[in-house]
């Protein structure tokens, strides 16, 4: 079974300072450890895969949060630091994990793939419930500390435990 790397909402809503919903300067401190790690895949030839929130304007998720990478405006698009190469997978997703209502779990598949290393943000939202749901379908998960952040920084912490000792996620520090 491969491995793939898979970038989550690394977007310019989130990462970009004027962004709708941008996680703050100390989220900034990710994307060198992702470029690190995008590198280290593609030189080895393991899939990357981008997830990616992209929302109707009348998302059922804006009840929740303020307007945010909507469809087709440059605040759903990936950061350029980290943008995606042609043939790499962008997944789109609607909700908090990239599995729901997504191809991500077949485009795994089909790549046979059988463990994923989980980057970007935030570590308690998007990260969290994509590793639950792929711990759930049997993925092997490792997430490096160093790779993920968060606007909260209790949460991402508390999130770090959560996928650590109750989702069986090996967390590298
Ligand atoms: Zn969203």
């Amino acid at each position: 079974m491969r491995k793939a790397l898979v970038v989550i909402d690394m977007l310019r809503d989130f990462m970009s300072e004027g962004g709708a919903l941008y996680c703050g300067p100390e989220a900034r401190r990710v994307v060198g450890p992702i470029r690190g790690k995008l590198e280290a895949f593609r030189e080895a030839g393991d899939p990357v895969i981008f997830v990616c929130d992209r929302h109707r304007p009348e998302d059922a998720e804006f009840d929740v949060f303020p307007l945010h990478c909507v469809e087709g405006t440059p605040g759903a698009e990936v950061i350029g630091e980290l943008e995606p190469r042609e043939g790499e997978v962008i997944v789109t997703k609607r909700r908090y994990s990239g599995f729901f209502g997504t191809d991500l779990d077949i485009t795994l598949r089909e790549l046979e793939v059988g463990e994923l290393v989980l980057v970007g943000v935030c570590t308690d939202i998007c990260v969290l419930y994509t590793a639950a749901d792929a711990r759930n379908l049997g993925y092997s998960v490792t997430v490096p500390a160093d790779c993920v952040a968060s606007f909260d920084d209790e949460a991402h912490e508390f999130a770090l435990r959560a996928m650590e000792r109750t989702l069986g996620v090996k967390v590298a520090r």
